[in-house]
């Protein structure tokens, strides 16, 4: 696919279908006037006999008319002017793609830039781009048609390439994370981030079971022991900034599948454990689109990549698991693997000495019975770093909402909830109540001074059900938010 600046005007442009949009409490304006005018007011008369939605993300196909070139525009609800922003307009332009990618077409234009400036353009692109990529991989009968050509109505080209990178970053994410997981295994994984590395320039090192091993990630290692499939640990780095700089680090939980091991999960609950790789994804596409922008910043990203199975070598019910920091852990429940993974990756994002970090995982199903599955809960040690990461993803249109991580003998004590006679630390919180703090108590214990922001996106990684902006599946969330929180935001 190939996305072009175009400075035609929106009833001039020779293409396949166009897209406007329309605020739902202002008069057409820009583009949109330009095919109101253009059509002899088909578009205001639609307006005022409601036929036209301006809810956000609402798409409506009109065949057209006279006076216009394309065949078909493509008018998406933008909603009210105030609450119009970058996290909009992603979302708009996505939606519009998508309805259009349900046809096979060769040129598409998208009029969607009259609002300015280059942070809008850049989003806006990346939604175009994401919107027409579907999950139907494995489908002989394709639901979703990616256009030859993407025609942006902008001639700012250079926002329109980071866009072009940031969707393309984010589609490799979801394509990860919809890979089934007989394709999808640590091996493969860190095969397919080296593929990345070389291709766009960033260095790897790739532990495998001997190296890990070696380097004595008791913890991550006693995961991996149940599965046919060997562990691996991808270690990938930009190297954008001064020689001296502290980097960012990006930790990314990979279990790519989940059974539960020994603590097997039911049926159900199994289905979509392909998805249990998505922090990892996640931090890959980051990485990736970080490269390719070559941000003037150092920045780490690390995947601890095991899959999770029970058998007659796997972890079991009261092992105790030395980590790499030397902490000791009892295993009280196998399918609280992710914490196990990270506590060693954790540890050795800190040997490279990260100037912060944030970690991403589907860790838990608690964090999803708090916040339901549209919000990602962060949990830090670290307040103004977690207000950052915070304020960022809101901006984008990537919600998150902070949980308490208190331990203060006035308030409560959550870490009080992973004590354990034999051991240091063990891997579920007392009862079952609080379970995506105790999870975060957990993973504090393996960040030392470090600022950290933990946060889990058991909900948000993998939409059930489509939404009219995104096809179901992988979602590729949090990509645009590391990316600008990689720019220093
Ligand atoms: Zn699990």
């Amino acid at each position: 696919m190939e996305i072009r600046s175009t400075t035609v005007a929106a009833p001039e442009i020779d293409a396949d279908a166009i897209v406007i949009g329309v605020l739902s409490d202002r008069p057409l304006s820009g583009s949109a006037a330009q095919i109101d005018a253009a059509s002899g007011g088909l578009l205001k008369r639609l307006v005022d006999r409601q036929e036209l939605s301006a809810k956000p993300y609402d798409v409506t196909l009109l065949h057209t008319a006279t006076g216009i070139k394309a065949p078909l525009v493509a008018v998406v609800g933008l909603g009210p002017a105030d609450k119009f922003d970058r996290a909009t307009l992603f979302r708009a332009a996505s939606a519009a793609s998508r309805a259009l990618a349900a046809k096979a077409r060769s040129q598409v234009a998208f009029y969607l830039d009259d609002l300015g400036q280059a942070a809008l353009v850049e989003q806006g692109v990346a939604g175009a781009v994401v919107g027409c990529q579907g999950q139907d991989l494995y489908r002989e009968k394709k639901a979703r048609f990616a256009p030859t050509t993407i025609h942006w109505a902008s001639n700012n080209l250079a926002a329109i390439e980071t866009g072009r990178v940031l969707g393309e970053g984010i589609n490799l994410t979801r394509r990860l994370v919809n890979e089934p997981p007989q394709e999808v295994y640590p091996e493969s994984f860190a095969a397919r981030a080296a593929d990345v590395a070389k291709q766009f320039g960033l260095s790897i090192d790739v532990w495998d079971q001997a190296k890990l091993e070696a380097e004595r990630c008791g913890s991550l290692l006693a995961v991996a022991k149940g599965s046919a499939r060997p562990p691996r640990l991808v270690i990938l780095e930009h190297r954008g900034g001064r020689a001296g700089d502290a980097p960012l680090a990006l930790v990314g939980k990979g279990v790519t599948f989940d059974s539960g091991g020994l603590s097997l999960k039911p049926s159900d609950g199994m289905l979509t454990m392909k998805c249990d790789m998505a922090g990892a994804a996640t931090v890959l596409g980051a990485m990736q689109t970080i490269a390719r922008l070559r941000l003037p910043v150092n920045v780490i990203g690390l995947c601890g990549l095991v899959e999770n199975m029970p058998s007659g070598t796997a972890m079991k019910l009261g092992d105790v698991l030395h980590a790499r920091s030397g902490r000791t852990i009892e295993v009280q429940n196998t399918d609280a693997e992710g914490r196990l993974v990270l506590a060693d990756v954790l540890n050795v994002a800190l040997d490279r000495k990260p100037a912060r970090i944030v970690d991403l995982a589907t860790l838990t199903g608690a964090c999803v019975v708090a916040l339901g599955t549209d919000v990602a809960g962060l949990m830090s040690n670290d307040q103004p770093w977690c207000d950052t990461v915070a304020r960022v993803s809101r901006e984008l249109g990537e919600p998150t909402w902070q949980l308490p991580m208190f331990a203060d003998h006035r308030l409560t004590d959550y870490r009080e909830l992973i004590n354990c006679p034999i051991a240091d630390i063990r891997n579920v919180g007392e009862g079952r109540w609080g379970g995506a703090i105790t999870a975060a108590k957990f993973l504090e214990e393996f960040v030392g001074t470090t600022p950290w922001v933990h946060m889990d996106i058991a909900g948000p990684a993998f939409f059930d059900k489509p939404k009219s902006w995104l096809d179901g599946g992988g979602s590729g969330m949090f990509v645009r938010t590391l990316v600008e929180l990689a720019k220093g935001s």
